[in-house]
């Protein structure tokens, strides 16, 4: 009788341990089929203090925005002569500026030989993470599809939240907070746009500013849409002759027209503007729509400057 009372106890424990360890494998299974590892696209991502992200890229933080997102540099060769491509410094309707960005380093990524020898690729895809993050709900990369799409064709907003996330969550116009003829009042089209309280009062002016200093690249680009064209950048005097050569080759490799100057408005505070006042050779790439990325026509106007500034081909 004791013997089999003490086998009962044996055989249900057995029983429990059993059942427990099934639980727990099921629960676990159940987990893992629900929630993904990855966190792409969530804000925690985004602004979490570790390195991680979506992108498996390492990169470099230059700077944090007003709400503390990450502003990322991607840098791939190790050559001496660096060209830096800077993506969504307009965050908002501009988000095919960022994708554009991302789609460059995952191309430089699968393609490791394109970059020459002599020369040094930073991407930094996103200035203003805050202005985007309000658009597309990350500043991580993205599906086109789960952008807005926005009409420029019907009348526009500076309200509307696609539009006043051109801005960063201070309501600061980035491209207005530089060093080149900086206006407390700027314009944007027909509005009047804030260019913050003084030149580089925005800490992802400051971040880029910085950043761009301390690297003295031989050129840089500026993402933007959709003016489409290539236009050089200039504060005072004569544009440098390095730009207007960059200018001719994006062009003549992408196919985009270069008008002489930017002409629908006055423009003040402008971050290329700023950088030919310390002599390095700048040009704004206006993409033709606000949500293409125009990825060809793009690759070769900036493997046109990989052969314009390395002397190994
Ligand atoms: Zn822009």
């Amino acid at each position: 009788m004791f013997l089999v009372f003490t086998d009962t106890i044996y055989v249900m424990k057995k029983l429990i341990i059993g059942a427990v360890l099934l639980t727990v494998t099921a629960v676990g299974v159940y987990f893992f089929l629900n929630f993904p590892l990855s966190i792409e696209g969530d804000d925690v991502n985004d602004t979490g203090s570790t390195e991680e992200s979506a992108d498996t890229n390492p990169y470099e933080v230059i700077g944090t925005s007003v709400e503390g997102r990450k502003i990322r540099a991607f840098r791939f060769g190790g050559g001496e002569k660096t060209l830096v491509y800077v993506g969504a410094i307009h965050g908002g309707y501009e988000w095919n500026t960022a994708l554009l960005s991302y789609e460059l380093i995952d191309y430089l990524t699968n393609n490791g030989n394109v970059v020459p020898a002599d020369i040094e690729v930073i991407v930094i895809p996103v200035t203003n993470p805050d202005g985007l993050y309000k658009v597309v709900g990350t500043s991580d990369k993205f599906a086109a599809e789960e952008a807005p799409q926005f009409d420029f064709a019907s009348e526009v907003s500076i309200d509307d939240t696609v539009v006043s996330g051109r801005f960063n969550s201070r309501g600061v116009d980035l491209n207005r907070n530089f060093d080149c003829k900086w206006q407390k009042d700027a314009l944007w089209r027909n509005y009047t746009v804030s260019a913050g309280s003084e030149p580089f009062s925005e800490p992802e002016a400051k971040a880029l500013r910085d950043f761009l200093i301390a690297e003295s690249p031989e050129a840089v680009v500026f993402f933007h849409s959709a003016s489409n064209g290539i236009y050089t950048s200039i504060c005072e005097g004569d544009v440098l002759p390095e730009t207007k050569s960059l200018q001719t080759a994006y062009s003549e490799a992408s196919g985009y027209p270069r008008p002489d100057s930017f002409t629908y408005y006055e423009v003040t505070g402008d971050a290329a503007d700023w950088l030919s006042t310390i002599g390095i050779p700048a040009i704004t790439v206006e993409l033709s729509q606000h949500d293409v990325i125009e990825w060809e026509k793009n690759r070769a106007g900036i493997e046109a400057m990989f052969h314009l500034y390395s002397a190994l081909d």
